[in-house]
């Protein structure tokens, strides 16, 4: 059956991937972006998750085309990578406001449904240095840490009503993210991955596709690595 799912930031990378895996399951796919693109055949919503005010009216958009959301992937997020001293308030505050609070607002918002029709799927999109850590990362690793203590208060607050809150922490995957880093620093990090490369898009998608499953109800307050082995242990 076709289910109602909502993808933040799915006009590109790994969101893109995540949404063109829903469609291809015959679900509604719902796709924010600031630019306002989707992958064809999903419902193009501009959002800006910084803005609560953005994120009420792409809710409301996306309710009056396909109905409550059911399955919320809160995956729009940036870098702003630098060391500590470096870093200026701003670096932190907007890195902060887009990756965990902006996950917030969606989260809470897609709540108000998933209470009425009382089931649903909330899946943040953390990364590895949320629990490992990265020299340069300091807001980054920050944001993507709060993300494990949201969604394992999510589960415990909502699970009565048999929604899910797991979190993927995805590795080094090939996107615009990390097409930025020098070479040098890809090549130290694929070192590092016991699997001996960066991820593919694909392989994030069939996680979270995995954890909105019919049968995989009974999973909450989960961490699911898809690393390579990058951060086993953590
Ligand atoms: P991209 O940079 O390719 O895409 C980021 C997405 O987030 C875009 O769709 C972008 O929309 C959206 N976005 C960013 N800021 C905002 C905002 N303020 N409001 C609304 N949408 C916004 O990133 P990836 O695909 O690589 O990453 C996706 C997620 O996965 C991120 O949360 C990232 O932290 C996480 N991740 C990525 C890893 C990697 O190796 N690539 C590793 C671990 C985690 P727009 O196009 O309009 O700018």
């Amino acid at each position: 059956m076709s289910r109602s799912v909502l993808v933040t930031g799915g006009n590109r990378g790994i969101g893109r991937a995540i949404a063109e895996a829903f469609l291809a399951q015959g679900d509604a796919v719902a796709v924010t972006s600031r630019s306002g693109d989707a992958p064809e055949g999903a419902f193009a919503v501009p959002c800006e998750v910084t803005d609560p005010e953005s994120v009420e009216a792409a809710f409301a958009a996306v309710e009056a085309h396909q109905g409550p959301v059911e399955i919320l992937v809160a995956n729009a997020g940036i870098t702003r990578d630098t060391l500590v001293l470096r870093m200026t308030e701003d670096d932190w505050a907007s890195v902060i406001d887009t990756n965990l609070s902006g996950s917030f607002r969606v989260a809470k918002r897609a709540a108000k449904g998933m209470l009425r029709l009382r089931r649903g799927r909330i899946i943040f999109i953390s990364s590895v240095v949320g629990l490992l850590g990265s020299p340069g990362q300091v807001n980054y690793a920050a944001s993507k840490a709060g993300l494990v203590g949201m969604a394992r208060s999510l589960a415990r607050e909502l699970g009565s009503r048999s929604i899910t809150a797991n979190v993927v922490a995805p590795g080094f995957i090939e996107t615009d993210m990390t097409a930025v880093l020098p070479e040098e620093q890809q090549a130290a990090y694929k070192d590092q991955i016991p699997l001996g490369r960066m991820g593919s898009t694909e392989e994030i998608a069939s996680a979270v596709t995995w954890l909105a499953a019919d049968n995989t109800g009974y999973v909450t307050g989960a961490v699911i690595p898809v690393d390579g082995g990058l951060g086993m242990g953590h």
